[in-house]
């Protein structure tokens, strides 16, 4: 099976059907114990300090793990994307092109998914039954998700972490979809984990990961993950067709569409507050002005750059940021 690198989640159905194995570049780059090689061959290349380590990173894991295909986001992603495509392009790796339509219309979507499926030279039907095969693997993620708010269960990592994996199903959905059974076996026989504070993590998945077991250290834990559970597609389950699916993906569209799903997980979820990660030198930084106005609920923006673990600073912003919820939730009580 050959090996194909993506740059971000894209409607993986089409390269299953078309015999690939796909992998995430983000997680190639930051499962990595040398993570911050991959930076610094990068930055040998020339890619600029003041730019994104998740770039930075992909490009470097594309390189190192000799992958000599990928498919990048070209629209409904950043334009960092667009620039890594000409440096990858430079050094000899084919790379096709997706997008997802800034006009978020059905009918734009359909052109994208249509051509992409031709570039493959896969038909709706091959896809389609692909899709029908991630389903049970969806609806065991799904699972998993709902054992972290309805039965807390779950660790808020653990959490990141199973539906951050549907960007590529590891690379073997079979595999995968063991692993998750087992493991959903064994939360079952747990208690459940009671704290006070329940926090809702929103915007691109960290590359300080320690966040999650740092916040266990107070009377909070992560019920809800943004970004990690559209990459699950939990509601792609119900879809009628991988149009649809890819439709009702917030991620790649405007903020509107992805607030008003936010908004309502804050209900669901019955979040005390949130943290908005942002990366240093993204242009989602300038988001967290229209985040902050537009949800009714504490929130704290911490930014990330090229560490995999939080320094000090940040550290006493959440412990301050978390101090003052637990005294609000007292309030309320
Ligand atoms: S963190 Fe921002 S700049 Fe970096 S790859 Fe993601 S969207 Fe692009």
């Amino acid at each position: 099976m050959d090996k194909i690198g993506i740059t971000t989640t894209v409607p993986i159905e089409v390269l299953l059907a078309a015999g690939y194995q796909p992998l995430d570049l983000n997680n190639l780059f930051i499962a990595n114990d040398n993570y911050d090689s991959y930076i610094d061959l990068a930055e040998r290349d020339g890619f600029p300090k003041s730019s994104c380590a998740w770039v930075k990173g992909i490009y470097g894991a594309c390189l190192e793990q000799g992958i000599d295909e990928v498919v990048s986001v070209v629209e409904g992603d950043c334009s960092n994307t667009k620039a890594l495509i000409e440096v990858l392009n430079l050094k000899g790796i084919k790379v096709y092109p997706f997008i997802y339509p800034h006009s978020h219309s059905r009918s734009d979507l359909k052109v994208a998914i249509d051509k992409f499926m031709s570039d493959f030279g896969v038909s709706l039907t091959e896809v389609e039954a692909f899709r029908k095969k991630l389903k049970p693997i969806r609806k065991l993620v799904k699972e998993i998700d709902e054992l972290t708010f309805k039965e807390n269960k779950v660790t808020g990592f653990e959490n990141h972490l199973y539906q951050v994996i549907c960007s590529d199903f590891n690379g073997d959905p079979n595999s995968f979809k063991k692993l998750l059974k087992e493991k959903i076996n064994e939360i079952k026989m747990r208690e459940p984990i009671e704290k006070k504070l329940r926090l809702g993590y929103i915007g691109v998945p960290p590359m300080t990961t320690d966040l999650y077991n740092y916040v266990n250290n107070f009377e909070a834990r992560f019920v809800y993950n943004e970004v990690q559970r559209e990459f699950a597609f939990p509601r792609g389950i119900e879809a009628e067709n991988i149009y649809q699916q890819y439709y009702d993906y917030t991620y790649p569209y405007g903020m509107e569409f992805r607030l008003a799903e936010i908004n309502q997980e804050i209900q669901r979820r019955d979040l005390d507050g949130i943290i908005h990660y942002t990366q240093s030198f993204c242009y989602r930084e300038i988001e967290d002005i229209v985040i902050k106005e537009s949800l009714d609920i504490p929130i704290l923006n911490i930014r990330g750059d090229k560490l995999n673990s939080l320094d000090s600073r940040t550290k006493l912003r959440l412990e301050a940021f978390l101090d003052m919820l637990g005294d609000l939730k007292e309030v309320e009580d």
